[in-house]
């Protein structure tokens, strides 16, 4: 009888600690003051979900989380989802599991290499199951005959698509722009990779907002064949594809060159396959004269700075 009540009071208090995950607050706005805006009239600030939470960092906390509320609904007690060596998703996945006491799988693109990525090793700390899946294989991640054949390994799973990218992700993408005060901008930044994100910030925005979305990867065209959930008819959603630095992961001296000198500049870093792009976006199409003056710009940094850890060290100053 004790036994079940002192249950019960750890569990409530498990739940109840989990409220206190992720800390909003600390996705401060930072705003650049930095010579170049401020001569063209421009008022930018950086929305740092990087800093809610050392490793579920950035939208990786707002993707996951509907998926997981649906998984605890139909009483799952397993997660399983895909992601490559390197993928923000597999650690952010693999810790917030671990938090709401699911077990999770990760199903990882390639074979199992002799060293584990960073990345990896993290994961299989906060005790996800890792399974490699040949390139061909991995590639039908969304077939249901593949599925059938993890659902045949590892049983009753709840799968959550490659980057959380669906409606539940797109759902909590929303929330993004409820963490601070945001109706005062004109333009609103985001990278895409799903898109998922992007699409939450559009269907959050006012309508007389811009959403601008910089693709990370090459070659693909969004909505509305991307996002299961097309967003809301919005006319002022722009997708610029001229960021993508030769493919996803992939990246130049130049955009290396510039996250080193914009970490000094503001003290703010980025990761090579997601931030640093939108941010050097942002520089470029600022001194392309994209922006009227004026314009007020919110752009997100979604975290992701583990990635860094497959760069050489030395590459970046920080
Ligand atoms: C996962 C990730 C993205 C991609 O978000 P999508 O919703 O898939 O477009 C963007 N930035 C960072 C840092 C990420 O980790």
């Amino acid at each position: 009888m004790l036994d079940t009540r002192l249950v019960i009071i750890l569990i409530l208090f498990i739940m109840i600690d989990n409220q206190h995950l992720i800390n909003l607050d600390n996705a401060a706005l930072q705003s650049l003051k930095l010579p170049e805006f401020l001569v063209k009239d421009l008022k930018i600030d950086i929305l740092r979900l990087d800093k809610i939470h050392p490793v579920i960092s950035g939208n990786k906390w707002f993707k996951l989380k509907y998926y997981l509320q649906d998984a605890r609904k139909k009483q799952f007690n397993t997660v399983l989802t895909f992601g490559g060596a390197w993928s923000n998703h597999i650690i952010a996945t693999a810790y917030i599991s671990k938090c709401f006491n699911f077990h999770a799988i990760g199903v990882i693109r390639g074979e199992r290499p002799l060293k584990l990525s960073y990345t990896l090793l993290d994961a299989i700390d906060h005790g996800m199951t890792l399974e490699f899946i040949n390139r061909g294989l991995y590639s039908r991640k969304n077939d249901d005959s593949f599925k059938k054949i993890l659902e045949e390994k590892f049983g009753h799973v709840y799968f959550i698509p490659e980057g959380g990218a669906g409606i539940p992700g797109i759902k909590g993408s929303r929330e993004i722009l409820n963490v601070t005060e945001t109706e005062g901008y004109s333009h609103i930044m985001c990278c895409i990779g799903t898109g998922t994100m992007y699409a939450g910030l559009v269907n959050s925005s006012l309508p007389e907002q811009e959403v601008i979305g910089i693709p990370v990867l090459k070659g693909i065209k969004f909505f509305p064949e991307q996002i299961t959930e097309p967003p809301q008819k919005k006319d002022n959603c722009k997708i610029i594809y001229d960021y993508h630095f030769g493919g996803y992961a992939k990246k130049t001296g130049e955009l290396i060159q510039f996250m080193n000198n914009f970490y000094l500049q503001t003290g703010i870093p980025t990761d090579f396959v997601y931030t640093g792009k939108l941010i050097f976006a942002l520089s470029d199409l600022v001194s392309k004269n994209y922006f009227p003056a004026g314009s007020k710009i919110l752009a997100i940094h979604s975290g992701g700075l583990q990635g860094n850890g497959s760069l050489p060290e030395g590459t970046l100053l920080f």
